[in-house]
């Protein structure tokens, strides 16, 4: 396969879709960032790695970071009594990402841990067994990526803050049925710091490699299970792009997870991982021209789950 110039191909099929949709506005750090901009990485499970565009700026990877603080969470618990999926579910939401109206028909647990409830959940459980539930996401994204200028990016952090009542209502509304073992405002910081680490394209489709190599990480060593790495593929693309999944999965075929930075990442099990990267978003908070690159590369290469 010549990467490259599926690469290529692909970001001149998606190119008129970029500046469409609309810009994150929620805070003014992502309002700021240009809606020109359009990259794309692919990197194979030897560790080649392919880009065109901006493949290699850094935006800010916001709900991408759920899939590896559930990541860090399945790796510490390894589906023992402790479980994680006793207090988060895995059915897609059919809702918003910040949607409050299930929680109380369901009792405070979250549809998923890829809405921000679930997140949050998450994020309180890697708290309780790091310590540190954003600096250790942040020390295992440098050591995959192999990037140690990855770093957090205080003025998001600080203006999600800012503008996190919507997020603290969820965790408050969670502690309220005994599903955080954490303060509110411990858990809710750890969750905006996740979500204003910096990446490029090239960062992300790296250190997302383990999904790819069924659990493996970088150096070889084993982070996950290879069933927990299927597991986390399985709800990636039934979960991964809200309450669009089921049109993503029609389109794309693959496990992915968005952020309102505008960065997708997708998986192909056992070939490799793919970030794509473009400010402007649908509705639902998932990239116009992301959606359309990925749709475009597995029409291109064949290559999807089904
Ligand atoms: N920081 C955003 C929030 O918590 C992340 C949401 C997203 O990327 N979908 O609302």
């Amino acid at each position: 396969m010549d990467y490259q110039a599926v690469l290529e191909e692909v970001a001149a099929h998606a190119r008129p879709y970029v500046r469409q949709g609309r810009v994150a506005d929620y805070i003014p750090a992502l309002e700021r960032v240009s809606a020109d901009r359009f990259g794309i990485a692919v990197a194979d499970i030897n560790g080649d790695v392919y880009g065109v565009g901006d493949w290699e700026t850094p935006f800010s990877v916001q709900s991408i970071s759920k899939t590896f603080s559930l990541a860090l969470v399945m790796a510490q618990s390894h589906g023992g009594h402790d479980s994680i999926w006793r207090r988060v579910g895995r059915e897609p939401s059919g809702t918003p990402f910040n949607s409050l109206v299930q929680l109380e028909a369901e009792n405070g647990i979250p549809r998923n841990p890829f809405i921000n409830a679930g997140a949050l959940v998450v994020t309180d459980r890697l708290q309780t067994l790091t310590g540190d539930a954003s600096t250790s996401m942040l020390h295992f994204l440098r050591e995959e990526s192999g990037n140690e200028d990855l770093a957090f990016d205080q003025a998001v952090a600080d203006s999600e803050a800012e503008h996190g009542d919507r997020n603290a209502a969820l965790a408050h509304f969670m502690a309220s049925f005994g599903n955080l073992e954490n303060p509110v405002p411990s858990v809710i910081e750890h969750y905006f710091w996740q979500c204003s680490i910096e990446m490029s394209c090239r960062d992300l489709a790296v250190a997302g490699g383990f999904l790819a190599r069924h659990g493996l990480r970088a150096d070889g060593s084993r982070l996950l299970e290879a069933r927990e790495a299927k597991r986390i593929n399985a709800v990636m693309l039934t979960c991964g792009t809200y309450d669009a999944a089921g049109e993503f999965a029609y389109r794309v075929g693959l496990p992915a997870k968005s952020g309102v930075g505008g960065g997708i990442i997708a998986v192909i099990p056992g070939r490799c991982t793919l970030c794509v990267w473009s400010p402007g978003l649908d509705a639902r908070g998932n990239s116009v021209a992301g959606a359309a690159a990925l749709d475009h590369f597995t029409t291109l290469t064949g290559w999807s789950v089904f």
